[in-house]
């Protein structure tokens, strides 16, 4: 098999492969490492690549050809989202204050890779501290998409969406505390889990806002993320938020929606305030023909009404810099990462204070001034404590919608990817962006984004969101991977499969045929 046709194999299929001892893993894992040479340099997912990804996949062939059983993603390459902790690599959530640092440990989620021995090929760009919807905040220049290099991958994910789209990596983690996984699915036409809160690992994450945050998949299929989030799901005791639930399996979840008729009667709630002023046509176009194939495959579909949720984004930004401002402190320049001497020296608070100054990017300066003069003694009730309020009514608006319906669906972004610099000058047009997410994170539900087919005005992937109630996450996977067969049905191809093809052209002619 070329390199070009084993770099567009799903997660799934390699991991089969791999089994029947068709590849060996190191030959699938320097087919992606060839693959980010050739193109990282346009896409720029990456900001570190392993130098022991071929060493980790040479020892998986070894443990296999010993007879060893092995996992289903055993050999199967992922990228890793830099805000997550890894012992071999630098960690530094895309921030200039945590340049070079080798963090001591590995995340919860990194340690569950390595033990059902998937290779981690490196680390992906996102923007600073995940605060953001294009990458433009990383402290290390942006990621271009796929699809159009001039513009954004979404964010704060952006990398890590990117190199699943890009076959520089066909799984990903990421984490979404107010859409970073599923809203950059959407603008690069992959799939993104944003898990129910507690059902994944947080110990490691490198913490934005904790009561939002959620690592979670990044895949072309939705099968393929069912299959990584079997791998790091489950409790962890040293992350006091993780629940204890036992969990069914996701995969089969995910095939039982691919075996035919799983939406037959399924309940599918449309929320209006998802779906109104300020979506793009073609988004809404791609929608509503979603619509129809679910109801034509036996779907009831229901208009529900979340009034809550015109209030989310605006509660979002007052709790998310609240905890934000609070989980950087620790940035102080005296334990780790970056320390810059004021010029003439100067006390340890002067030392602190050129460091943060130096440290810290723009969104991240704004969050904090904006956090710590919302928990400030006097404004703490009028701003916190609203926004808290906001977040109960969130939650019993997704209650009483989840008493009529079995999951809820609305665009997973209100528009394709924009340019570069549209949206930057103008902080609230780039959190309006999150318009469709945000509140899954408020109330701690699971959410996935499926890619819904290309808008009619630009040619650009847009995507659906599906969400179900806390602990369905098994739920997402099944009547996704039902959506994802009926839309490829109905297209006759997969969305992938029409991005644009960045390699050269010895490669797209080995690739003709193949999917
Ligand atoms: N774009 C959102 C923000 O800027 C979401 C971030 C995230 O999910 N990490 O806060």
């Amino acid at each position: 098999m070329t390199d070009a046709a084993l770099i567009r194999l799903t997660a799934a299929e390699l991991g089969d492969k791999l089994a029947a001892g068709d590849v060996s893993a190191v030959e699938v894992a320097k087919a992606h490492l060839d693959r980010i040479e050739a193109v990282d340099g346009d896409v720029h997912a990456f900001l570190y690549i392993s130098d022991t990804a071929l060493d980790a996949a040479a020892a998986i062939d070894r443990r296999r050809a010993s007879g060893e059983s092995l996992g289903a993603l055993a050999g199967v390459p992922i990228a890793v989202k830099d805000v997550l902790c890894t012992l071999d690599m630098p960690s530094t959530s895309g921030s200039k204050i945590l340049e070079g640092w080798v963090p001591p440990y590995d995340a919860t989620v990194v340690s569950r890779l390595r033990a059902a021995d998937l290779v981690l090929l490196g680390k992906t760009n996102m923007d600073e501290f995940a605060m953001g919807s294009s990458t433009e905040f990383s402290a290390y220049g942006p990621t271009h998409n796929p699809w159009d290099l001039d513009r954004i991958p979404g964010g704060s994910g952006g990398g890590s969406a990117a190199a699943v789209a890009a076959f520089e990596a066909p799984l990903a983690l990421g984490s979404d505390t107010g859409g970073s996984i599923r809203q950059p699915g959407a603008v690069t036409g992959t799939v993104g889990v944003k898990p129910t809160y507690g059902g994944v690992s947080r110990y490691g994450a490198i913490a934005l806002a904790s009561s939002l945050d959620q690592v979670g998949p990044v895949s072309r299929t939705v099968l393929d993320s069912a299959l990584l989030h079997d791998v790091i799901k489950g409790h962890d005791p040293r992350d006091s938020t993780s629940l204890r639930d036992e969990w069914p399996s996701f995969a089969e979840a995910a095939r039982s929606g691919l075996a035919g008729g799983a939406l037959q009667g399924v309940r599918v709630g449309v929320v209006r305030e998802l779906n109104g002023e300020g979506f793009q046509a073609g988004v809404k176009a791609r929608f509503a023909e979603a619509l129809e194939l679910m109801a034509n495959a036996g779907a009831e579909i229901v208009e529900i009404d979340a009034p809550s949720f015109e209030y989310a984004i605006s509660a979002y930004y007052l709790i998310l810099p609240a905890e934000a401002s609070s989980n950087l402190a620790k940035f102080d320049s005296v334990r780790f990462g970056l320390r810059v001497q004021p010029e003439g020296g100067g006390t340890v608070e002067d030392v602190m204070a050129a460091t943060r100054e130096a440290g810290f990017g723009p969104e991240v300066k704004r969050r904090i001034i904006l956090g710590t003069y919302a928990l400030s003694a006097g404004y703490y009730d009028a701003y916190y404590g609203s926004a808290q309020k906001v977040r109960t009514l969130v939650q019993r608006d997704f209650a009483k919608a989840f008493d009529q319906v079995d999951v809820l669906v609305s665009p997973s972004a209100p528009t394709t990817a924009f340019r570069f610099g549209e949206k930057l000058d103008d902080p609230l047009s780039m959190y309006l962006n999150d318009l469709t997410t945000i509140p899954a994170n408020l109330a701690g539900i699971p959410g996935i984004s499926v890619p819904m087919g290309l808008a009619a005005e630009d040619g650009l992937p847009t995507g659906l969101q599906l969400m179900a109630p806390a602990r369905a996450d098994a739920r997402l996977y099944t009547y996704g991977a039902a959506v994802e067969q009926l839309l490829e049905q109905s297209w006759g191809h997969t969305l992938i499969s029409r991005a644009p093809d960045l390699s050269t052209t010895e490669q797209t002619a080995a690739t003709e045929g193949v999917i």
